[in-house]
């Protein structure tokens, strides 16, 4: 990478003439334009003479600047990146007009000492990295020594810093990449950096700066990217004459995200902790009520690295898709750790964008744990992975837990909030009072069977009327949860009952995945499902889950290999019974969503009733499993108020 452009000897053009333009040198000559030819004349290069010769360090670093220096917000980030990997635990951070009168970062870190302050608005000095063996694994945020010179080149700077530990401060001043001044002077522990007047020798570029409450928009969205990824670290961020914003550390990333996005965000957020080979995922989404009309809810970081990566945003939206309208986007924050080697963060001089050494295996461990996370399934690789009963009794699980947490659609102060979905607490609020005959079961569980159905709504509702108000079912919602739950519990007990077809019938899939699914054929075989495998890209189907005998067989093996494929079932034998489980309810989860019924589509009063009763004969559970709420409850309260009648 940093030899990239130097000819191997012996390819060196034999006529300059026809040299193809393509060289870093006339790549550099293109940016400079006039400024070349100036330099030419007055360095006594006139024309006659090579082509080729070195650029002055000034005018290499104002060509570094144009790539390292786009806006204001590119000397915050930079100065504070090397802040951090000073170790410095508070940093603080002014901005005047927008980053172009004053940018200033001071932090507590390790300092430098006089000779390394000066050699710091050297170019491609750093103290970061040795050789070009160390690319391979970056683990600081700066490593090409390219910034302070850059930005020096195009500003007055001003560096004052004190090694730790040592009694002297010292203070380096420079103005257009120049050393000015330089002096031993008093400064705590630590390094304090300024820069004035950004772009004011420069002034095609300060032509360009935007007005300064858009350039202060980008400084501010980045610092709270990364505070986001760093709570351990106290920031201080004071713009004009203002009161500073102070994000106190904290070891909480859920604290981090209420004090720099909002209390009331952090608390509709779902958490969710996921696993997969060396790779650790920490996310924080939304549910899919709670949308917005933009992406920017997207905080993505990986190994502690805010992001922009488009891998790991269209993980998460996929994620969301079906879940979501048109045009309506999710929040999330979402941490990512890989071992430095599986990720390439040298593909952009400003770091935004990284690669993968195995994009798949992220974009799909992404995505399921958005899943898992809206699905409230927290229980997923945690210790409570036992088996649940089938009738749990009014015990409440992890998961249930979770998707309450969220208040599916509840948030005080939005205007016209959706009623609330219905969660054991506001299920009881339907309840009747004691001594009333109906409405829910001994132990005060809501009994949806037992409410006065009215009918179905929009062929996809099932409307009932409770002692204490009204509730509207989801049809696909709750019968897709029925259908999960029993399909687990049995799963879990004994395998998934099996059904033979009267007539085998054959599915045709690619290569690869009948591979995946004669792998994972332990695992098809307890999910209820007799595959044989009868050409290189066809199966035979002999039975399936007799709980969904009903739907078109070809569709659930579909449906069932491209889970499999996907989770990457392990072979028999596998140890690994988290994940065996995982994703054996994901494939659980993708079958019952096959077979239920539909959105949209008519139902007789008797298969409404059949579904009503599918929900109270298992565990409570708020949405389905792929995280749409079951019902929404509106009160009688909330009827007569909305009606002014209270
Ligand atoms: P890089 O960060 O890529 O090494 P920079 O030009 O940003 O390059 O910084 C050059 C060097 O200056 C760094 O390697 C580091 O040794 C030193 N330096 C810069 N800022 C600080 C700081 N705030 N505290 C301590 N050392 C710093
Ligand atoms: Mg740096």
């Amino acid at each position: 990478m940093l030899f990239a452009g130097l000819l191997p000897l012996g390819q060196i053009p034999q006529n300059p003439g026809s040299y193809d333009g393509n060289s870093p040198q006339d790549e550099i000559a293109r940016k400079l334009g006039e400024n070349m030819r100036v330099q030419n004349t007055a360095t006594g290069h006139g024309e006659g003479r090579g082509r080729i010769h070195l650029l002055p360090d000034t005018t290499v670093d104002q060509i570094a600047a144009g790539e390292v220096v786009e806006r204001p917000a590119s000397v915050v980030k930079e100065l504070v990146e090397n802040s951090l990997d000073a170790e410095a635990e508070r940093i603080r951070v002014e901005v005047r007009e927008g980053g172009a009168a004053l940018i200033s970062v001071t932090d507590d870190g390790h300092g430098m000492t006089p000779d390394d302050a000066r050699m710091a608005l050297q170019r491609h000095a750093t103290s970061k990295l040795r050789t070009s063996a160390d690319l391979s694994c970056i683990t600081s945020f700066g490593f090409r020594g390219e910034a302070l010179p850059a930005i020096a080149s195009v500003s007055r700077m001003r560096l004052l810093t004190r090694l730790r530990g040592t009694e002297q401060g010292h203070e380096v001043r420079a103005e257009a990449g120049k050393i000015g001044l330089e002096r031993t002077a008093g400064a705590p522990e630590g390094t304090r950096i300024e820069v004035a007047d950004l772009f004011g020798n420069v002034p095609a570029r300060r032509k360009f700066l935007k007005k300064p409450i858009t350039e202060w928009g980008h400084i501010a969205d980045w610092l709270g990217r990364l505070a986001l990824a760093l709570p351990a670290v106290h920031f201080e961020v004071q713009r004009e004459q203002k009161k500073p914003l102070i994000w106190p550390a904290t070891t909480s990333a859920l604290d981090r995200i209420a004090a720099v996005l909002s209390e009331e965000e952090a608390a509709a957020l779902l958490a969710v902790e996921l696993e997969e080979g060396a790779a650790h995922l920490q996310a924080f989404v939304s549910a899919p009520d709670r949308t917005r009309a933009s992406a920017g809810g997207l905080y993505l970081f990986v190994n502690g690295r805010p992001v922009r990566d488009r891998l790991l945003r269209h993980a998460v939206l996929d994620a969301y898709r079906d879940l979501l309208p048109r045009g309506r986007y999710p929040s999330a924050v979402l941490f990512l750790a890989v071992p430095p080697t599986d990720v390439d963060v040298n593909v952009h001089p400003a770091k935004w964008e990284i690669r993968f050494a195995d994009p798949r295996a992220i974009h799909q461990l992404v995505k399921h744990a958005v899943r898992d996370a809206m699905a409230g399934r927290a229980w997923l690789g945690s210790a409570r992975s036992a088996p649940r009963g089938h009738r749990e009794g009014p015990e409440r699980g992890a998961a249930d837990i979770v998707a309450e947490r969220g208040d599916w659609a509840f948030a005080p102060g939005r205007p016209m909030a959706a009623p609330p979905a219905i969660s054991r607490d506001t299920a009881s609020q339907l309840l009747p009072q004691p001594g009333r005959p109906h409405g829910g079961d001994a132990n005060g569980r809501l009994e949806f069977a037992s409410l006065r159905l009215l009918g179905q709504m929009l062929a996809s509702y099932l409307v009932l009327e409770g002692p204490q108000g009204m509730l509207l079912v989801d049809q696909h919602a709750a019968h897709e949860r029925v259908l999960y739950e029993r399909l687990r519990s049995s799963w879990l007990e004994r395998g998934v009952e099996r059904q033979g077809l009267l007539m085998p019938t054959t599915v045709e899939l690619e290569p690869l995945t009948v591979g995946a699914l004669v792998e994972a054929a332990a695992t098809v075989e307890r999910l209820g499902f007799e595959l044989a495998p009868f050409a290189e890209n066809t199966v035979v189907v002999r039975a399936v889950p007799a709980l969904l005998s009903d739907s078109d067989p070809v569709g659930l093996v579909q449906s069932l290999a491209q889970e499999i494929e996907s989770s990457g079932v392990e072979p028999e034998g596998s140890p690994d019974q988290t994940r065996l489980l995982r994703a054996a309810d994901r494939a659980l989860a993708t079958l019952a969503c096959h077979s239920a019924r539909r959105f949209g589509e008519h139902l007789e009063p008797g298969e409404q009733r059949a579904i009503l009763a599918g929900l109270d004969d298992i565990p409570w559970a708020p949405t389905c499993p792929h995280g749409r709420p079951v019902a929404v409850a509106m009160s009688n309260q909330e009827i007569e108020r909305r009606f002014a009648r209270r």
